[in-house]
């Protein structure tokens, strides 16, 4: 597909950051299982948190493919640090976008596309994941304002977090309602990290709320228009995570390419074995075939038609392909895709969270053969 001008520009941004100033500390992150604070911060300052946002907001005003390429190469760096800064670009920050007023605009979506608060999404309980509609979360509605009662779990960065996006019900509504929850409110308890196999730098902790108060101006959007308001981004956030498997499945591929042509065995590069090569081969149909289900689901995207399905393709065939591709990348390295001192078992770990991020891919066939009309 051929990128315009300034879809060029902005891969280059970030394709520079991500060489420059991420893969030198992809490792550490993992390893030390902390918020990469710093390069959050910088992230910010190349303007990717307000990428998906008009120029009228504070944002760049960016396409879909635009963004969609800006996370491939953050991913490419750390999938931790990518998996966090995604989440602030729009999952963390559209409701308040969308449905905020003065007061939650000014003092906390305008800090956080500069990167100077943080935001989550709370959709997930200990009983209802890919089942949003069973979620027992509830905002009881009083003369002024809201009392919010609930139990969330894998909240991408909520140890860090300066405020939620919450779903839960309100009194007997069938339907979800969105609200916003400053962290430090009195009720609001966030636990501590969940260990998890890979995206270590992300951080994921549940999050209680016990008789939180809630003004009236913190529910976002009208009582009840949580689910319809969600499927607003539905598409975009399957595009991202799709994006995010492709980054890191390319450092996969490219360490795996470089480890090949050095590595002499039986006095030749591996690469020259029919064998490797039929495995790079496969990759790189992969990888191709993977952007392009992206880039065409992100067009679609840009030009507002219908893309439920193409984004459903997209991320799945994409997350799927990740896992493989990062797997045969790390036998191409054989004992030393299976030593910590290399990328590759990092790789491998951080692959499967695509898997589950944006819908299982259980979930996403289920809705391909319901778009396809089963
Ligand atoms: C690193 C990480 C970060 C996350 N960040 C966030 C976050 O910031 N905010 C948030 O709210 N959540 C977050 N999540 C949670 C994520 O969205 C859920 O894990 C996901 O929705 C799946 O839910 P579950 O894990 O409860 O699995 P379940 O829904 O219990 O599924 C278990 C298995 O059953 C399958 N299954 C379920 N229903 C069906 C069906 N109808 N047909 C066929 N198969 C089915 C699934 O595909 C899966 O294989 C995060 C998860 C991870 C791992």
């Amino acid at each position: 597909m051929e990128l315009t001008d300034i879809q060029k520009q902005i891969q280059q941004t970030f394709l520079d950051f991500a060489d420059k100033k991420v893969k030198p500390l992809a490792a550490k992150i993992d390893e030390e299982k902390k918020f990469p604070a710093e390069l959050f911060k910088q992230t910010g300052e190349l303007g990717f948190f307000g990428m998906r946002y008009p120029e009228n907001a504070g944002g760049t005003g960016s396409d879909v493919v635009s963004y969609s390429l800006a996370v491939m190469e953050l991913a490419r760096g750390s999938l931790s640090l990518a998996a966090a800064c995604t989440m602030q670009s729009l999952m963390g920050t559209y409701f308040l976008y969308r449905f905020g007023d003065k007061e939650i605009k000014g003092n906390y979506f305008s800090e956080a596309l500069k990167g100077n608060k943080i935001g989550g999404i709370c959709m997930t309980e200990p009983n209802a994941g890919s089942d949003l509609m069973a979620i027992k979360t509830t905002a009881k509605v009083t003369s002024d304002g809201f009392i919010l009662n609930g139990q969330k779990t894998w909240v991408t960065s909520a140890p860090v977090a300066d405020f939620f996006t919450v779903l839960a019900r309100t009194d007997n509504n069938e339907q979800l309602s969105i609200f916003f929850v400053p962290s430090n409110l009195k009720g609001v308890l966030v636990g501590k990290s969940i260990e998890k196999m890979g995206v270590r730098g992300s951080l994921t902790s549940e999050v209680g709320f016990t008789d939180v108060k809630l003004p009236k101006n913190y529910l976002l959007g009208g009582i009840g228009e949580g689910t319809k308001c969600l499927r607003e981004i539905l598409a975009e956030i399957r595009i991202m995570t799709a994006a995010l498997a492709i980054g890191v499945a390319t450092a996969a591929y490219e360490e795996a390419l470089e480890y090949a042509k050095t590595r002499v065995q039986f006095g030749k590069p591996i690469g020259k074995f029919q064998a490797i090569q039929m495995k790079f081969a496969e990759m790189a149909v992969q990888l191709e075939t993977a952007k392009l289900y992206v880039l065409n689901a992100a067009t679609l995207s840009d030009k507002n038609l219908p893309r439920q399905k193409e984004a459903m393709i997209a991320k799945l065939y994409a997350s799927e392909c990740a896992v493989n591709i990062c797997d045969q990348a790390s036998r191409v390295l054989a004992s030393y895709g299976y030593a910590a001192e290399y990328n590759l078992e990092r790789y491998l770990r951080d692959s499967r969270f695509t898997l589950i991020g944006g819908g299982t891919s259980e979930i996403l066939k289920v809705n391909i053969a319901k778009e396809i009309g089963l």
